[in-house]
């Protein structure tokens, strides 16, 4: 089926839903909540968490 990303606005296909509600509680605040986005925001996003998960902080 045919979906809309909600942060570039493209459309992607998704052949399963299943895919987009596995792992994604880095943005899905509810359970079973499938949530449109495209593969290259979805990378991107978990670069982003990647990086905020690290400590900022400077040791010292
Ligand atoms: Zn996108």
């Amino acid at each position: 089926m045919e979906k809309r990303c909600i942060l570039c606005g493209r459309k992607f296909v998704v052949e399963n839903m299943c895919e987009t509600c596995a792992d994604d509680d880095l943005f899905t605040t509810e359970p079973k909540k499938s949530v449109s986005v495209c593969e290259l925001c979805r990378k991107k996003l978990k670069h982003e968490a990647d990086k905020s998960q690290k400590p900022t902080k400077p040791v010292g």
